[in-house]
């Protein structure tokens, strides 16, 4: 049995709240209940390096609502802080990316109302665990969260993101493992299910081709199969899902988008 570290744990952090939140690296709000060990095998990095990049001094105590910044495997990049004048396409341009990654990694509802001060994750795309499954140009149909379903008209959680992709666009592992499912599944239509190191799964919906079988290993970036319109979907796209112990989590937490 793995010692679990005191449930409330007080972290000390060793530089003040603002530069801790432009710092680099992913972070994690810590939630009720959470342990450090916990948050560590979730994010598949080492106990010691939560705690040398915080600066915590005393682990009795974890405060809920404590910004972590988890280094390692998780997405990478830094915080920015928006200055007066700085827009979202101008930020993005600077660190060569697209607005809308921008986006949809923080979340944003309208570029227009871009707040002085707010701070902005910006993505350095070489440190992310998870890859993009496609290799086209990013045009996020659908994001996480809560929605209508546009067949069903039911009110519930989205537990993926669906990138438009005409039939037959190729679709690639977005982390090395093991395939756990391929084949129908209900509203999915033809899918994929990959097994990942430390609990964590991928899956890939509305397929039109499968191109592994269950059981296989899959390097990361390795087609896995081809896009499609399978299953309950309004249109051509990939219905893409990301899960930490069969829990769904919000996939641009984790993806490099570009
Ligand atoms: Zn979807």
């Amino acid at each position: 049995m793995k010692k679990k570290v005191p449930i409330f744990i007080v972290v000390l952090l060793l530089v003040s709240a603002s530069r801790a939140a432009l710092g680099v690296g992913f972070q994690h709000e810590v939630s009720k209940g959470e342990t450090l060990s916990e948050i560590a095998d979730k994010y598949g990095v080492p106990l010691k390096s939560i705690v040398q990049a915080n600066g915590i001094l005393d682990a009795n105590r974890l405060r809920i609502g404590t910004m972590l910044r988890i280094p390692g495997k998780a997405l990478g990049g830094v915080w920015y802080e928006v200055q007066p004048g700085d827009t979202l396409s101008g930020i993005a341009h600077r660190h060569g990316l697209g607005w809308k990654v921008l986006q949809l990694t923080n979340d944003i509802a309208s570029p227009r109302h871009l707040r002085v001060g707010a701070k902005i994750f910006i993505p350095n795309g070489s440190e992310s665990a998870f890859r993009c499954p496609l290799r086209v140009p990013i045009d996020v149909t659908s994001k996480y969260g809560h929605r209508y379903h546009p067949i069903t008209g039911r009110y519930r959680l989205h537990e993926g993101i669906d990138f438009r992709a005409s039939v037959g666009t190729r679709v690639y592992a977005a982390q090395s493992g093991k395939v756990i499912y391929a084949g129908r599944r209900g509203g999915y239509g033809k899918v994929v299910g990959i097994q990942h190191a430390g609990d964590w799964t991928t899956w890939y919906g509305h397929l039109s081709r499968i191109r592994v079988s269950v059981g296989g290993k899959v390097d990361q970036g390795q087609v896995i199969g081809l896009s499609g319109n399978t299953g309950m979907s309004t249109g051509p796209h990939l219905h893409f899902e990301i899960r930490y112990k069969g829990k769904s989590e919000n996939p641009v937490r984790y993806l490099t988008l570009r």
